[in-house]
């Protein structure tokens, strides 16, 4: 049986060149999108020849509604692609007042609309086929506004309640959807935003992140969090979110909201 093609965005460093090389050796073949064509070439030059994949480069600037459009468009016409790692994204430095208009725009475009749209363009096919998956790459940052990356974590809190809105959606059609949340990992990122991580504490290695977040996705889990060492506590949360969806429909105002 032929394996599905894997489209991934920001392939062409980072999580999404591990994404590309872990799927490579699984025998996948790849679209590799991202802005840096001579990088996507030479890695997909790289695993041809070391996997014998077939590997496609689609050079876009998924900020930019024509390029993110040609990309819609792969996802929506080519039916070998049976996975989406939606990865591509950035980080900014500085806080909320330092931040500029166009810088918090570039970000909510990448982390936030070409990441929806590209979902958006793929699920109608895979409901059709009955089978596809959606990797959506969130962040342990959407969970906790106290690492004071307020605009960055509140497009990876976006991310993470979209894959869990997906997944009740789509479930049932035979589409997984999963969220995956690394913490500080050792890539570009830090670097292209202008953070310093010279005196941080250590953080993950690429490699490993995307192994863990494959286990994660080989079990079909919803929710895969690679630095989360007991299970329990994001379990715990989610229950107790669940709690409370029988109490927060309610036709009257709380008790401690009347004047009166
Ligand atoms: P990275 O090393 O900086 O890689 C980012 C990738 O996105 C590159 O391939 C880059 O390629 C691509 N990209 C950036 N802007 C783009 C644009 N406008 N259009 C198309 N592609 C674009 O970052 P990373 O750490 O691997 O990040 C991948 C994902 O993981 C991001 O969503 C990030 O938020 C998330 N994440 C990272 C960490 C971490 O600590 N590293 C932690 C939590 C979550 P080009 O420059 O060639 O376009």
């Amino acid at each position: 049986m032929t394996k599905s093609s894997v489209l991934i965005t920001g392939a062409s460093t980072g999580i999404g060149a591990v994404y590309a090389e872990r799927f490579a050796r699984r025998g996948h073949d790849l679209v590799l999108v991202a802005r840096d064509q001579t990088r996507l070439d030479i890695l997909a030059d790289r695993l041809r020849q070391e996997t014998g994949i077939s590997v496609d480069v689609l050079p876009a600037d998924l900020t930019l509604s024509d390029e993110l459009a040609t990309v819609e468009a792969r996802l929506r016409d080519d039916t070998r692609i049976g996975i989406l790692i939606n990865n591509a994204g950035i980080a900014q430095s500085g806080g909320f007042i330092e931040q500029t208009p166009d810088s918090i725009e570039r970000l909510i475009a990448l982390n936030i609309t070409a990441l929806t749209r590209l979902a958006s363009a793929v699920t109608p096919r895979f409901v059709q086929a009955g089978e596809g998956s959606i990797v959506n790459i969130s962040s342990v940052v959407g969970l906790a506004p106290e690492f004071t990356m307020s605009v960055y974590g509140a497009t990876k809190a976006f991310v993470l309640f979209l894959s869990q809105g997906m997944n009740l959606e789509l479930s049932s059609s035979g589409i997984y959807v999963q969220a995956v949340l690394p913490a500080g990992t050792y890539t570009e990122i830090w670097e292209r935003a202008g953070i310093d991580i010279s005196t941080s504490a250590r953080m993950m290695e690429v490699g490993e992140l995307v192994d863990a977040a494959l286990v994660g996705f080989d079990r079909r889990e919803l929710v895969t969090i690679p630095p989360l060492h007991n299970a329990a506590r994001w379990d715990a949360l989610d229950a107790a979110r669940q709690a409370l969806l029988s109490d927060i429909k309610q036709a009257e105002a709380a008790e401690r909201y009347k004047t009166v």
